[in-house]
């Protein structure tokens, strides 16, 4: 097991509370990490598919293409490029 890279083992996340009308800021909620389904641990597969996102969508970045433009290149659906780069599980590998 690695620790989570979302919460970093705290297993929630702090998020701002903003006034949907003003903007004002309103305070700091806790949310309870989704990455790490809040137990603050990931397995070292899932480490790996986060890593290897991080690197596509920097490749992607580099080379100055947008999510669609990836997906086109790729001959995938956006979804799935966006999938990828945050490491989500291929349902139908
Ligand atoms: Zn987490």
């Amino acid at each position: 097991m690695s620790t989570c890279p979302s919460c970093h083992g705290a297993r929630f996340i702090l998020g701002g509370i903003v006034n949907g009308t003003t903007g004002a800021f309103k305070g700091v909620r806790r949310t309870l990490c989704a990455t790490c389904n809040a137990t603050g641990s990931i397995s070292e597969e899932f480490h790996e598919r986060i890593k290897r996102g991080i690197e596509l969508r920097a490749d992607r970045l580099k080379r100055g293409l947008t999510v669609d433009q990836e997906a086109q290149r790729l001959n995938l659906k956006p979804y799935q490029v966006s999938d990828l780069e945050n490491g989500v599980p291929n349902e139908n590998p």
